[in-house]
């Protein structure tokens, strides 16, 4: 398979040459965009590299299609190791934890590792030097999944940490104190603050999810004459148990089971539910990728099509080969 046109091997020979690098054991992502990850598979397939990361992105690394957040990368890639919240490994000489770290996206790490004597916190995209009024500068993109307490979170974890210096996803390592990262703190609380202005009660986390309601595989792959399977999957933000019916909406030829789905998300957790859809064989696509809808009553209130899918259509017999390989 080529290499993927956006990646370019800058500053390996520069590693090698200059600090004696001799392999890449192991790459690890700060978070979930194409931007940290479009050189992963170069890495694997020229290099050897194993990759790690936090739990909570493995499926989007290894399955991406399944996912509609913001700056996926196409090109799925095998992941080694899954590491949680909090757990600790070595690495030659040095000791690193990785931690949770939401806010510019739920699926993001924080690296911590002590190096020549400063503490240095690998944060991703999640804080940049120059905020406004001596505080870090952060970023907002509810695409990516973003809850009112992740930033909360994120900041708290750096304070806990103590570190001196953050090696942010973009530009150079900056020095950081206790008074830059409590004054971050304090704006973050007043973010959710707003938050809970601007939202009505009760509803803030739904108001900053839009996929609180999901198709999964996000983007499926079918024929004519095949029949698909697909997750309804809903995470309930409330305190309280919710009932849910769905109907996902499909061309008026194809054929979807069951035709309504009802069922329980547990208060603060997640429910799905499997569906099929069939595509008769010989139906003829207008294009190449066509659009499902799911239509919603949550708790008794009719909400419309709130959530979407794709189905990109392949000629019947055409392997199970993705667009674009
Ligand atoms: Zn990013």
């Amino acid at each position: 398979m080529p290499d993927r046109i956006r990646f370019v091997e800058h500053n390996i020979g520069e590693l090698q040459r200059r600090y004696g690098m001799k392999k890449i054991d192991v790459a690890m992502p700060s978070h979930m965009h194409d931007d940290h990850l479009n050189g992963f598979p170069h890495l694997i397939r020229h290099h050897g590299a194993q990759v790690w990361c936090l739990d909570n992105m493995v499926d989007i690394l290894q399955n991406p299609r399944g996912h509609n957040l913001g700056c996926t990368l196409g090109e799925p890639f095998k992941v080694t190791r899954a590491l949680r919240h909090g757990e600790r490994f070595k690495w030659e000489e040095y000791e690193f934890e990785i931690t949770h770290s939401p806010g510019h996206t739920e699926y993001q790490m924080a690296l911590f590792a002590t190096i020549d004597g400063a503490r240095v916190a690998f944060t991703g995209d999640a804080f940049f030097a120059g905020g406004r009024e001596n505080t870090l500068r952060h970023n907002l993109i509810f695409r990516n999944h973003v809850e009112s307490d992740s930033h909360i979170k994120s900041i708290r974890n750096l304070i806990a940490h103590e570190p001196t210096l953050i090696a942010p996803g973009h530009g150079k390592p900056f020095p950081v104190d206790r008074a830059i990262m409590e004054a971050t703190a304090r704006r973050m609380f007043e973010q959710q603050r707003l938050f809970q202005e601007v939202l009505p009660d009760g509803m803030v986390e739904f108001g900053l999810d839009p996929s609180w309601v999901r198709v999964y595989p996000y983007q499926m792959l079918a024929a004519p004459g095949e029949r698909q399977r697909g997750e309804l999957r809903v995470r309930n933000y409330k305190p309280s148990p919710m009932k849910v019916e769905a109907a996902i909406v499909a061309p008026a030829e194809w054929s979807v089971e069951p035709e309504t789905l009802a069922f329980e998300t547990p208060a603060r957790g997640e429910a799905s539910r499997p569906f099929h859809l069939s595509i008769p064989r010989g139906w003829r696509a207008v294009s190449p990728r066509v659009a499902i809808a799911v239509d919603v009553m949550s708790d008794g209130r009719y909400l419309g099509q709130i959530a979407e899918g794709i189905v990109d259509i392949r000629e019947p017999g055409d392997g199970k080969r993705e667009p674009g390989e």
